[in-house]
This record gives C-alpha cells, structure tokens and sequence, in this order.
C-alpha cells in the first residue's frame, strides 16, 4: 500500500495495519518520534515554493511570500517546538501514593502513551497549517497519523499527497484526497483521536460519526471573535492593528476579528482610522498581488449576499479601499458594516472573508452582555491600557484565546494551548498541552511486597468493630 491512498476504501485496512504495526512496536523512541517529525520539516523545506505556489493558484491569488509565512512557517514552528521539546515531554511521572501504602513502599506513576492512529481533517483557508501544525503534536506523542485535506484547495491536496506519497511509509503518515463524502467516511472510522478543523456544522456531523466508535475528538471550530475597544484605548493604533488582522488572509481566518465594539464617541474617529490604516496596506483591489483573493464562488456570493442585504436594509457600509473593483475576479475590498440589525445575516453567520462589523456602545457591561448571548467564541481581543475593564471583559466572558491590544496573536505562540470552547470547539494543540492532547495518560500502581490488609482487620469477614473503624474516618 501506498502513503497516498487511492480510495476510501483503503482506509480500513492501513488503520488494521497501522495498528498491528503499533502494537508490535512498543514504546516510541525520541529519536523515532523526532526522526517522523524531521521528515514532515524536511518535506516542507525542499518544496516550501511549490507549495506556496499551489496554494496561490488555488486560492486564485494568495501572495507566495504570505502562504510562506503563514503556512509553511507557521507550521515549521509547531513542527520544531515538537521536536525540540517531545524528549523533556516524554518521561514517566512519579505520583505520591496514598497513606499508608507509601510508608510499606508502594510507588506511583503516570506513563504518557501514544494513542494509536489519528485522522487529521484539515480546512482550505489555511491547506498547510490545519493539517501539519496537529500532526506535529499527535507524532511528538508517538502516534501514527492519516491526514485529509480539503478538496477546495485540489492543487494544494495533491501536492501534499504526492510528497507525503514519495517520502513515507504509510504504516506512519498516509493521506487521502477528496470532498465530503470522503471526509463523512473518514470520520466513521476507529481511530484512536480524530481532530477536525473546520464549521461549527460540520464538526457536530463529525463529533456523532466519531461517537459510533467512542473516538475521542479535537474540533478546532469557528464562530464570531469579538472585539472590545475600552474607552483608554489608542483609537489610532488599536484600528492599525485591526486592519493588519483583518487584512491578513483576507479576513479567511478562523480568530480574524468579526465584530468592533467601539465606544460611540469614538465611532467616527474609529472608522476613519481603519479605513486610512487598511488603505495604507492595500491601495489597490483588483490587481492588488498583496491581497488574498475570497477562495471559490461559493464563498464569494456568500459574502456578497451578506453586504447586499445589509445594503438593501440601509445600513451604512465603508468599503475600503474605496476604488472600483472587478467583481468578476475574487479580490474584494474591506467592508466595514455599521451598526447592523441583529436578524442581518452578518450578525448572525461568522463572516470568514474581508468584512467587518462596527458595533457602537456606550456601556461596556452591555457589550459583556451581547458577547455572552452569543455562542463562546475561538478568540477575543480588548483593546485598552485600564486594568480593571480588561479584568471585568475578561473574568466574564469565555473564548478560546485572547490577545490584548492586538489581533490574532495569541495562536501564534507554540508554547501555549490552541483551541476553542463551546460551540468554537474542544481540545487543543500547540506545545505542551497538545502533546498531553494526543497522549494516553496511564497511571501506574506497584504494590509493596507486604499487603497488611487482612492484619488490620480490612478484609472479609468483618469483624464487628469493622463499621466503627470506617465511621471514625469520616471527617470533614
Ligand atoms: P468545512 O467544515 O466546510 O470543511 C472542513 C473539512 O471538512 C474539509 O476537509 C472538508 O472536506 C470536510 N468536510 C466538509 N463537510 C464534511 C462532512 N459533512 N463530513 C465530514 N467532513 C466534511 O470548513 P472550511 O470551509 O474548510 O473552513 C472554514 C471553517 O473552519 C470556518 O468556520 C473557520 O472558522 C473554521 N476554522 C477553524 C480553525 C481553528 O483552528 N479553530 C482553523 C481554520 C478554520
């Protein structure tokens, strides 16, 4: 069998294998675990530039220079924390022993185990990262991998199987190719974890077909990121840092901010300044090479529907740049929506995609408040130098990260977690906690030689006093 599977049909029989392979081999070696992840590295080193190429061609217009940064870099730097650090990860942990057994000797210990096989789902926005930046946790635990990557980047996919194809044994890494059927298959298989990047929707689909074989999940969902800009906070900077994060892939970013509150004094002064600052960055649209392209139609009339009907409903919309665009091609300008109503679809679907929705507020408990009637959002961003309003936003809301006076930061450290809560998913990746993530957590009890259970009276027959002595260790 090959490392790229040429049917779903195949799966079936590379996870028996994989997993007779697993079992025959006993504990994973750091220098195995570190070898698989140095194969995965050098792939993307030697064909970082057709990879970024595809994804250019696949997104119709993505900046080779971006999808390095993104894709490439960002997942050599899950790739060598992993391997830099699995060793220090790795060892058994001593566990104190209750009393008295530990005064007779008997130890205690936690053994972190690979699971077995785990399935990678990755998304299309970010083709590289999705699949690559887990599989570097799931293979510093020991586990084999089986990657699936989305039929919407088809160039990327490709390529990726075919090096993956060329360079490893599949009873380590395979991957396979294809659209939703593939992937509705993919997750009614035994793995032994399965991690999913991708819609709040479609991970719900996913989490039931994985439950038919108790197979625990990673979902690295969506949903709507807020941003709350405190009355302290640097109008001009905070919408200099927002226009780079929203501009950043164009917007087709799971943490990408996707509603501004904004004090309602500084609305103007707000919008102003993002406008000039994403303007800055992008003059141009069209034939703008800086500017990732909105990937498909599909999602090009979805973001176009979400503006018409906020239009037609007579919401004030900044488009920036403000300069005549092809509508044919995917480029589209930043669109800053003002004050929306809530039944709009663009208060109600995670935008994903170059648009924006100002929100203004004169009391930040009520935006607290908003944030909370919604679903737990991936990221959410404060902006503000006061203490205690980054405290209060903070201590009462929930998301999966946060990053303070700037945007989408956070998901860059690979010493931290990564991962969402609620309906922005379960589990996480990145450093330490996504080896734990991908890891069995066995403990481990060896006996004393001595067991004093039938001297102290423990044992059946009770004796009379047995309930007495049980009584007397109940205490508060
Ligand atoms: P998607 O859910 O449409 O597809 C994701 C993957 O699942 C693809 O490989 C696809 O082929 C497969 N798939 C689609 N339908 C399926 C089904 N019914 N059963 C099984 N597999 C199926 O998502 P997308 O459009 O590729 O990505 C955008 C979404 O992903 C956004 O919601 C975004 O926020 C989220 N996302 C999250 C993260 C994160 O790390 N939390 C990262 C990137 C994207």
């Amino acid at each position: 069998m090959r490392a790229h599977l040429q049917s779903i049909d195949q799966l079936p029989s590379l996870l028996a294998a994989q997993r007779s392979a697993f079992d025959q081999q006993g504990p994973v070696s750091a220098e195995l675990r570190r070898g698989r992840i140095q194969q995965v590295i050098d792939l993307l080193v030697d064909h970082h530039q057709q990879l970024a190429e595809a994804m250019d061609a696949d997104f119709g217009g993505r900046h080779p220079g971006f999808g390095l940064m993104n894709d490439v870099l960002g997942s050599l730097g899950s790739l060598k924390h992993a391997r830099d650090h699995l060793e220090a990860w790795m060892p058994d942990e001593p566990r104190q022993v209750f009393a008295p057994y530990d005064q007779l000797g008997a130890q205690g210990w936690v053994q972190y185990q690979p699971k077995g096989s785990v399935g990678i789902i990755g998304t299309w926005n970010a083709p590289l990262f999705t699949l690559l930046s887990p599989l570097a946790c799931a293979l510093a635990a020991g586990n084999r991998a089986v990657l699936k990557p989305s039929e919407i980047v088809p160039r990327t996919a490709e390529l990726l199987a075919q090096l993956i194809d060329q360079r490893f044994d599949p009873l380590e890494l395979a991957i396979i190719t294809g659209g939703v059927e593939v992937g509705q298959a993919f997750a009614s298989q035994p793995f032994n974890h399965l991690v999913f990047t991708g819609s709040t929707e479609v991970g719900r689909d996913i989490m039931r077909r994985a439950a038919e074989n108790l197979v625990p999940v990673t979902l690295e969902l969506g949903g709507k990121s807020p941003v709350v800009i405190g009355q302290s906070a640097d109008i001009a900077e905070a919408a200099r840092r927002l226009a780079i994060a929203k501009g950043t892939n164009g917007g087709q970013i799971c943490i990408s901010p996707d509603r501004v509150f904004v004090p309602v004094a500084q609305r103007e002064e707000f919008i102003r300044q993002l406008a000039e600052a994403f303007n800055g960055l992008y003059p141009g649209v069209s034939d703008n090479p800086d500017l990732v392209s909105v990937v498909n139609q599909r999602h090009l009339q979805r973001l176009d529907g979400y503006l018409a009907e906020v239009r037609e409903m007579g919401v004030e919309v900044v488009q920036c740049p403000d300069v005549v665009f092809d509508a044919g091609s995917g480029k589209r300008p930043l669109s800053l929506v003002i004050n929306p109503p809530l039944n709009s679809r663009i208060m109600r679907e995670e935008i994903f995609g170059p648009a924006l929705v100002v929100l203004s507020y004169s009391d930040i408990h009520h935006v607290v408040d908003e944030i909370n009637q919604g679903e737990r959002p991936l990221a959410l961003y404060y902006f503000g130098t006061d203490q205690s309003e980054q405290d209060y936003v903070l201590g009462h809301t929930l998301s999966g990260g946060v990053s303070i006076n700037d945007a989408l930061m956070h998901a860059a450290m690979e010493n931290a977690p990564f991962g969402g809560v609620g309906a922005s998913g379960m589990g996480r990746y990145h450093g330490h906690e996504g080896f734990l993530e991908f890891s069995h957590v066995r403990t481990v009890f060896k006996a004393a030689a001595v067991d004093p259970r039938a001297e102290w009276g423990m044992l059946p027959p009770y004796h009379a006093g047995f309930t007495g002595v049980m009584q007397a260790q109940i205490t508060r």
